[in-house]
């Protein structure tokens, strides 16, 4: 198709919508959508983050919401030309509720919309002071008794949470909590965001001493600061809670750190929150209306009891706790578990000259580094990426655009090439006993983080030895602990194995 039809064909359908939602005849709008078509609201529509499907679902969000959030101006994102592929129009566009701007990725098959995301990016009335709206800094002229900018930060610090209440606390002062800090920040939002952690960043540097990011340098930017071009690609652990403490200073994200909460309730009456803070041995209590739970999903250590584990003359780390390899040279070490942090513990384990074993209960999966970047995530995380026009912005908005329901079908193609790419490697894994999976569909990574949260390891060299026999392998559960021993059960029941 020529571009000006491509172009043409996509603004009939946005001024067909634009119309439809105008008169408010949510049929007609909904007959706009695929039978097999999704729309996924993130926050624009719904104040929500919702996905749904085909005209019926359509029809349902709009009967709910279109009194009150009044979509509409729907329209191709200036700058940019919708582009056709294999039967499928894919264009950026915007559009505007009653109370915000947004943006977001339009699909289509056969004209009618086949996938839909709308992302709210601004209230109109509050929008941020930046570019052509930002702070002039320096108050030009003369006035008596002016305060500097450090000065009026230094009375906000002493008076947010003491005499003046936030409106939103944030718990959890992570690269989460720390980043919606910094946009509550620039929208002028009285925000905390507290830690129990010694400082920014502290999260980051507990963490053992060989763990560097594995998601590459394209996927972690922060809102408004973007990391150096001369930035690593995997970005060591300690560089990254540096980053965040930096971050958190020049971005002038109120920060409680050495704050702890240990309580919070809501009183309808008044519709705020009473808080209890621990912060630093003083105990404070607040009271925001919007309270925010950042406390992470991976940072609460689960530790396993097994039968036992009292008489173990050795040491039991769980991997939270384990700082690295120094103390563990000339020492037998077992790594339970087969996961993202058990290989990279038992690589680093071998580096430090460790004897290793790795005890797997049930089947990984396992994906090399240097395939996931180039198959799995090139196309949209990566220099190559940039250069074709993807940011990072964009690039996060395409695979939110992608509905879960049909997110497989994109990653399934993209593993069996993983898998083709890497037969070799995958063979020897199982030759040593490995036990392998592709997650429940053969979909790989992405697909098995968002049902589980876990079961993976991106290869990073690990592998290779086990596949050598310099990392043992021990099969099945564990069963239980003796003075010098931890014996697994299951397929190899009573196979011991054997602790200094
Ligand atoms: C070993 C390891 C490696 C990882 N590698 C990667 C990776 O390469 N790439 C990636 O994207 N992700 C990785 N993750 C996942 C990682 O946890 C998250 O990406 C990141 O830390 C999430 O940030 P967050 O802000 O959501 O939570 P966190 O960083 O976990 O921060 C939560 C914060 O909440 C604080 N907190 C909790 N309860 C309270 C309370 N009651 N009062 C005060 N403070 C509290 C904690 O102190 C903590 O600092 C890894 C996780 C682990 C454990």
């Amino acid at each position: 198709m020529l571009d000006s039809t491509v172009v043409n064909q996509t603004q009939e359908v946005l001024d067909s919508l634009n119309d439809a939602l105008a008169q408010g005849d949510i049929e007609r709008a909904a007959a706009l959508f695929a039978t097999d078509s999704y729309w996924r609201d993130l926050v624009a529509v719904s104040w929500n983050l919702k996905t749904v499907e085909g005209p019926a679902g359509v029809a349902d969000l709009l009967s709910h919401q279109l009194a009150h959030t009044r979509p509409g101006n729907f329209t191709i994102q200036p700058g940019e030309v919708p582009a056709e592929e294999g039967g499928v129009v894919t264009a950026w566009i915007t559009f505007e509720t009653a109370v915000g701007r947004g943006w977001g990725l339009m699909r289509l098959r056969d004209g009618k919309i086949w996938t839909l995301l709308t992302a709210l990016q601004e209230l109109k009335g509050f929008e941020e002071p930046r570019g052509t709206r930002r702070p002039m800094g320096a108050e030009h002229g003369a006035r008596k008794d002016r305060s500097s900018w450090k000065e009026r930060r230094e009375a906000e610090q002493a008076e947010l949470g003491i005499t003046t209440q936030p409106y939103a606390l944030i718990v959890g002062g992570g690269q989460g909590g720390i980043a919606l800090g910094a946009r509550l920040r620039q929208m002028g939002v009285p925000a905390i965001v507290l830690d129990k952690h010694d400082r920014p960043g502290d999260q980051w540097r507990s963490r053992y001493k060989s763990l560097c990011l594995h998601d590459p340098i394209w996927y972690d930017h922060l809102p408004y600061i973007k990391f150096p071009d001369n930035w690593p690609v995997f970005t060591p652990k300690d560089k990254v809670g540096d980053w965040l403490e930096m971050y958190t200073k020049v971005m002038e994200i109120n920060y409680w750190s050495r704050s702890e909460v240990t309580r919070a309730s809501f009183d309808e009456a008044s519709g705020t929150w009473t808080v209890e803070v621990n912060r630093d041995g003083t105990r404070v209590t607040l009271h925001p209306t919007q309270l925010v739970l950042a406390t992470g999903m991976s940072g609460k250590p689960n530790m396993p009891r097994f039968p036992g584990m009292e008489r173990f003359k050795g040491t039991i780390q769980h991997s939270s706790q384990h700082k690295g390899p120094d103390e563990w040279a000339g020492k037998k070490a077992v790594v339970i578990g087969s996961n993202n942090s058990a290989h990279d513990i038992c690589a680093a384990l071998w580096e430090g000259g460790a004897d290793v074993t790795m005890v797997q209960r049930s089947s990984t999966h396992i994906v090399r580094s240097d395939s996931l970047m180039e198959i799995g995530l090139g196309a949209l995380y990566s220099e190559q990426a940039l250069a074709n026009g993807i940011t990072t912005e964009k690039a996060d908005m395409i695979f939110a655009s992608l509905p879960y329901k049909i997110m497989h079908e994109f990653q399934i193609p993209l593993y069996d090439k993983m898998r083709e790419r890497d037969a070799e490697f995958y063979a020897g894994l199982e030759k040593a006993g490995f036990d392998l999976d592709w997650g429940d569909d053969g979909s790989g990574l992405f697909l098995k983080y968002l049902r589980r949260g876990s079961g993976y390891y991106i290869d990073v060299g690990a592998s290779q030895l086990i596949i050598d026999g310099e990392v043992k392998l021990a099969k099945g559960g564990i069963d239980h602990f003796e003075e010098d021993a931890v014996v697994s059960c299951c397929r190899f029941r009573g196979q011991r194995v054997k602790l200094t």
